[in-house]
């Protein structure tokens, strides 16, 4: 069956047409290990998980790159502003090598409350810089790159096309440009590969340029062709990497090889909460802990994913995930029916309802149209043990873990599961008053609990 990709590159729907049918090469940009990711970053890992799951469904076998960013890239995401790393560093009083190293652990335990595949490849920028540096002396030797007092700068004016991947215009823009970061650039757009180091300045490596440091887009040019090489299939990223990130590797591969490097370019949309942004200001950035401490299991965030397509806005609310936690028991509920019953079902009807998940998720990993099915066949009123292997087909792309048994459910008794439910509710409204006098309360009744990264752990004194 043919799968669709809406191609960012393109604008268009395609159909996708692999380089190479035995294996399928992907680069996602990871996460700057500088802070904890939001569930907003998460929302893009899910994606990723779900367009690599979507592959492997469809029998392909898979080389997935994913890097670390722990350089180079500022605070502007473009050439301005300090190390994301080092401001962090200072702000936590630790090295930047002590950040990268805290903030990669808790990226991954959060990818694994999410059950969220790690990709075959997973590469630290700092691993690379020799890679980095042959990249940028490469562009400087083909004529791509100049040297200022202060970096060595991509030259857009020498492409016979920049932007390709987005709608920038430049001539507006040239007009409303902010002040330079460094007067020597010859045109406004012209981007950072290398940056001279300032003295004092943490992070630096010997360079032709004396001691200096990569540029953030550099890493992903450098890191894609030697895991992938100069094309690879598909290369995926939120959706704010497009004008600048991803535009800008463009340009390095174009300048490099004369190609661009992926023929498929996927972008995920935001997570939105209550409508709005996600900020440190507003008190709104939530975390994957963070719906854990409140006593949800984060698969009910995976699920809440699933309500809107990759491509669209999401909106968060704390009701939605009450909503999602509830659906993700009937999900588990409604497999165990069918697990233990004992009807048949003639094998065409398994075969339509296969086809059309199946069609679901190849058109452009629509997880909304797939859940629908799934919900079909969860309320089948035949129980049959032919559509609880098929739903645990499905979850092969849910990645829900529907078969496994909720901890918190095993031989506890009906009063117990109803405090742990209202403390939940307690919880939910940031009411630890009340959450802790049902935690008493609990402990009062024999019973233990412990709010673990799969759920509320319940256990009998
Ligand atoms: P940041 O930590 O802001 O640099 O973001 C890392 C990646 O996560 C970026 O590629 C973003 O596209 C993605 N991201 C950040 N915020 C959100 C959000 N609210 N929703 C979805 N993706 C996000
Ligand atoms: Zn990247």
């Amino acid at each position: 069956m043919d799968i669709f990709f809406s191609n960012t590159l393109t604008r268009k729907k395609e159909v996708f047409k692999p380089i190479d049918e035995k294996e399928i090469r992907i680069y996602s940009c990871g996460p700057t290990v500088y802070k904890d990711a939001t569930i907003g970053n998460m929302r893009t890992s899910i994606f990723q998980d779900i367009l690599r799951r979507v592959l492997r469904y469809n029998g392909y076998k898979i080389k997935h790159v994913m890097n670390i960013t722990d350089v180079g890239h500022l605070v502007s995401d473009g050439d301005e502003g300090e190390d994301k790393m080092i401001k962090s560093a200072r702000e936590e009083h630790k090295s930047p090598t002590e950040i990268a190293e805290y903030y990669t652990k808790l990226f991954f335990e959060d990818l694994k409350m999410l059950n969220i595949e790690i990709p075959e490849i997973v590469c630290k920028a700092t691993d690379h810089i020799k890679e980095m540096l042959e990249y940028v002396e490469t562009l400087v030797e083909k004529g791509y790159a100049y040297e200022t007092s202060t970096a060595i700068y991509f030259d857009i004016s020498k492409l016979d096309k920049y932007p390709i991947l987005s709608n920038l215009n430049l001539e507006d823009q040239k007009a409303g440009a902010r002040v330079e970061v460094d007067p020597e650039k010859k045109n406004p757009y012209d981007f950072a590969l290398w940056i001279k180091a300032p003295e004092n300045h943490l992070m630096k490596w010997d360079s032709p340029w004396g001691p200096s440091y990569p540029g953030w887009h550099i890493e992903c040019s450098a890191m894609g062709q030697k895991y992938l090489g100069e094309q690879f299939d598909i290369h995926t990223g939120g959706i704010d990497l497009i004008p600048t990130h991803h535009e800008n590797e463009i340009a390095q591969s174009k300048g490099y090889c004369g190609k661009i490097p992926a023929n498929y370019w996927l972008h995920g949309e935001y997570l939105l909460i209550n409508g709005g942004k996600m900020s440190k200001s507003l008190g709104n950035v939530y975390l994957i802990r963070d719906i854990l401490e409140r006593g949800y299991n984060p698969l009910s965030y995976k699920l809440f994913s699933y309500s809107a397509h990759y491509r669209n806005k999401l909106n968060f609310t704390w009701e939605g995930m009450n909503a999602a936690e509830k659906s993700l028991e009937r999900l588990k509920n409604g497999y165990k029916l069918h697990l233990n019953g004992t009807e048949d079902v003639e094998d065409k009807t398994i075969k339509e309802y296969e086809e059309r998940f199946h069609k679901a998720i190849n058109d452009d990993l629509n997880m909304p149209l797939a859940m629908g099915v799934v919900w079909e066949v969860i309320r089948n009123e035949k129980k049959s043990l032919k559509f609880a292997k098929l739903l645990l087909k499905f979850d092969e792309v849910l990645g829900l873990k529907i078969e496994e048994e909720d901890k918190e459910k095993e031989d506890i008794p009906e009063e117990i599961l109803n405090l742990i439910e209202e403390r939940k509710v307690a919880r939910n409204n940031k009411n630890w008053e009340e959450s802790d006098r049902l935690r008493d309360l609990i402990n009062s009744k024999g019973y233990n609990i412990k709010d673990t990264k799969d759920g509320t752990e319940v256990t009998k004194k």
